[in-house]
């Protein structure tokens, strides 16, 4: 979508600190950290939300979480524990509307998110 923010980053035309990328899947650092390691996980393909994952993507999902385990053992957070969320829709604070995984660890996190 030439409109999303995500996209600009997976298509090169915004800047950002990649740390992997495959033919299906880009990870780069959050610009706003919100823990030592705070690192986003996006499919290339757009897709806004959760909501709007189809049958066909299940396979990239997978994938997703197989790049937050490896990137969790490369930044060192892989035994200390983690977090891998995503914020889908209003209620939950999603801002930008192309799906993506926050892999945040490094500090102790509280329970129930706020
Ligand atoms: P959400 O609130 O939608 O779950 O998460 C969006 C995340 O994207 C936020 O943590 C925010 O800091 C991050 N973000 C917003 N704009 C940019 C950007 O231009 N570059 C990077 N690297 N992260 C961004
Ligand atoms: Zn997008």
């Amino acid at each position: 979508m030439s409109d999303c923010l995500f996209c600009g980053i997976v298509d090169g035309k915004v800047k950002a600190n990649l740390v992997y990328q495959d033919d299906a899947v880009v990870a780069f650092k959050d610009v706003a950290p919100r823990a030592p390691v705070h690192i986003l996980i996006i499919p290339r393909k757009h897709v806004a939300s959760v909501s709007d994952i189809a049958a066909a993507d299940h396979a990239l999902i997978g994938e997703i979480f197989q790049v937050a385990a490896k990137l969790a053992h490369e930044y060192g957070i892989a035994e200390s524990g983690y977090r891998v969320v995503v914020n889908s829709g209003a209620d939950a604070g999603q801002s930008v509307f192309h799906l993506h995984y926050h892999l945040m660890g490094g500090r102790q996190m509280t329970w129930p998110p706020g």
